[in-house]
């Protein structure tokens, strides 16, 4: 698959897209309380979509599926690290952190953005947590300029990451957005061996126009993950607390990126 450059028009719908989403998740992050159930905050992102004339990019994700997504957005508590499903019986609990995820489609474009918070008052520990995953994706935004490649971002992430003390997952990854959700180029947190990288993996150099996902996954103990009975909902094997924080941006020509997703 190639990498597709979108042109200025495209971007400016795509920055529309980004904003909507950015407001979805605005609204479900003041919403964010003891006592609430994730399938309220999904109400509430859907309610902020469908306001501006969006759609949902999750529900019904991927085409074709057996188990296509069921809602809005993915809520994924303490040890879930991505794809939870919203449920009336998720009671949000104070010390929890919550990450919400959520995808909107505008004038045929996707965009896609993520973040985690803490429930009330949370431990230090998970504070913490949060904080890093967050400067991550900070660190790796900054360095997504034209001329770099996307093994450079990668590797400082990974690096990020780990010397704090965390570790990133290597299941899930960053990709490529624009009329699809998911395309070229993949954007690992990690950058893999010679011996992964010969089974596909391949750095892409950054020019203006490309549009990706950026969206470290941060584990506070061991990386690996499973996905439960449900078929979505990803969660650490050891238990231990996870964070995901992720935009959606534009290489620009010169300097840092349009960040797609900001409000
Ligand atoms: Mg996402
Ligand atoms: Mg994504």
């Amino acid at each position: 698959m190639a990498v597709i450059i979108k042109t200025p028009e495209e971007l400016a719908i795509m920055r529309e897209a980004g904003r909507i989403n950015a407001m979805a998740l605005q609204a479900m992050r003041e919403a964010v309380r003891p006592g609430i159930s994730t399938k309220e905050l999904d109400r509430i992102a859907a309610d902020v979509l469908h306001k501006h004339n969006a759609k949902a990019a999750f529900l019904g994700y991927p085409p074709g599926s057996p188990f296509p997504f069921p809602a809005t957005v993915t809520a994924s508590i303490n040890d879930e690290l991505v794809h939870g499903i919203p449920s009336e019986d998720r009671i949000l609990q104070e010390g929890d952190i919550i990450s919400l995820d959520c995808g909107a489609i505008f004038k045929g474009f996707v965009g896609d953005s993520a973040f985690t918070m803490g429930v009330g008052t949370i431990s230090d520990e998970a504070q913490r947590l949060l904080e890093v995953t967050e400067a991550a994706l900070y660190h790796g935004i900054d360095l997504a300029r034209a001329g770099a490649e996307t093994s450079d971002i990668s590797r400082a992430v990974q690096a990020y990451v780990e010397e704090r003390g965390y570790s990133v997952v290597r299941e899930y990854t960053g990709h490529g957005v624009g009329r699809s959700m998911h395309e070229d180029p993949q954007v690992p947190n990690w950058w893999p061996s010679p011996r992964h990288r010969a089974r596909g993996w391949r750095s892409v150099r950054l020019e203006p126009g490309i549009t990706f996902a950026l969206e470290p996954m941060v584990n506070a103990g061991r990386p690996t993950t499973r996905v439960l009975d449900d078929h979505w909902t990803v969660v650490t094997v050891d238990g231990s607390l996870c964070a995901h924080f992720e935009h959606t941006i534009a290489i620009t020509p010169e300097g840092p990126p349009l960040i797609l997703t900001a409000l």
